[in-house]
């Protein structure tokens, strides 16, 4: 039997990869993106009551409504928002999900959307499988910020979405007040859709503020805009999260949802319907990770790693120029097996693998586990 490949050009994840190497070498995991301290005692007890209390049916195919319900009131109190509940919120199994889901719902064979790199490494497969093509522009190294002028020239005819991710995976960087500005600017009286990955809303340092696309209601009116509870609650093995649009495009969003999970797992959802409400749960995270972020930045001074800044997300990057010239992907690999870190080589998030010779490092991690990383890398 032959299969007509749809991803000809995809191997495996770069997560993947650097996850089985971190096992078979026994090294400590700084590459994918995941906590290593266990999450809150508070929310596994009410998924525990939730099933108990017998919630263990199909719940409704947009969601659980009292969720939906928590979700609006959360956006409210954040980004004076109202979103309808009833209307404009899909609970999806995840934000990767929320955002293959998105493209699939507006893309065309033949469309263009403008995606920045380095990008997070679902998104230009998800548009390659809706037949559409991927446009990319490079974030300025070294501080990754985007070039407008750039976008202003990678706009045509064709071009049917952008989708933005504040704070950024692999680099840490956030989008400010002035990058809506320009975001606005090109979209204004055109047919472009964004899609606005923000996964790392709550892991946002340094008091800066997060410039979600819900806050501007003329952007949001074209946008799709996806979320994860796994990053919200230290559960990335939940895969479970949410997309707000508005109600025309959610509309359509939910056609494609309904036909292919439909709906996601009951018991988590009463449950977060529940500990949604406990504002501090999420408002508390920015000060954990920025806490983590500041003593592994502290500790990598140990070693002969140049570290970038991060703003947000579980991810600082960091060059090696002081330990060797070999590509990031290579060396990644030797980190591993040689010193016994995982590690993420940033070329991985681009298409056609530009080196700046930078891996990224997550510190979303508990302090013993950074120590032992931090070590090891010393001696490297
Ligand atoms: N977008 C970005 C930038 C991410 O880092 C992640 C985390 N894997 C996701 C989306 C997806 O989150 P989830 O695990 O909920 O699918
Ligand atoms: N978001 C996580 C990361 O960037 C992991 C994603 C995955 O394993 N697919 O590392």
């Amino acid at each position: 039997m032959h299969i007509q490949s749809k991803l000809p050009n995809v191997g495996t994840t770069i997560f993947t990869v650097m996850s089985g190497l971190a096992t078979e070498y026994n090294a400590v995991n700084l590459g994918q993106g995941f906590p290593d301290f266990p999450m809150s005692d508070e929310l596994t007890s009410l998924v525990n009551k939730a099933m108990k209390d017998n919630f263990n049916q199909y719940s409704p195919m947009p969601g659980w409504r009292p969720l939906m319900e928590s979700i609006s009131e959360k956006v409210e109190l954040l980004y004076q928002t109202k979103v309808n509940p009833a209307t404009e919120i899909a609970i999806t199994p995840g934000g990767t999900y929320a955002i293959y889901s998105a493209f699939t719902t507006i893309l065309q064979p033949g469309d263009e959307v403008i995606v920045f790199e380095p990008a997070y490494d679902s998104y230009i497969p998800n548009i390659e499988i809706n037949g559409a093509k991927a446009i990319t522009i490079n974030l300025v190294y070294p501080d990754y910020h985007i070039d407008w002028v750039a976008v202003k020239n990678a706009v045509t005819p064709k071009t049917k979405a952008i989708i933005i991710n504040s704070p950024h995976n692999p680099t840490g960087s956030v989008i400010g007040e002035k990058d809506i500005i320009e975001l606005r600017k090109i979209v204004e009286g055109t047919n472009i859709f964004i899609i606005s990955d923000e996964v790392y809303e709550h892991l946002i340092f340094d008091n800066i503020p997060h410039q979600s696309i819900l806050r501007y209601p003329d952007l949001l009116q074209r946008s799709f805009v996806c979320f994860s509870f796994g990053k919200v609650y230290n559960c990335t093995g939940w895969k479970l999260g949410y997309c707000i649009a508005p109600e025309p495009l959610m509309k359509e969003f939910r056609k494609v949802h309904q036909y292919n999970c439909f709906s996601c797992h009951t018991p988590s959802q009463v449950a977060l319907a529940e500990f949604l409400k406990n504002k501090d749960a999420y408002l508390s995270l920015s000060s954990l990770m920025q806490e983590k972020r500041d003593h592994f930045r502290e500790l990598m001074k140990q070693t002969r790693f140049t570290m970038h800044d991060s703003f947000g997300s579980y991810f600082i990057c960091g060059t090696y120029e002081r330990i060797s010239d070999e590509a990031d992907k290579d060396l990644a690999i030797r980190l591993t097996k040689e010193a016994g870190v995982a590690t993420i080589p940033v070329s991985a998030f681009y298409q056609n693998g530009k080196d700046d010779k930078v891996l990224r490092f997550c510190f979303s991690k508990k302090k013993e586990t950074l120590e032992a990383a931090v070590e090891k890398l010393s001696r490297f």
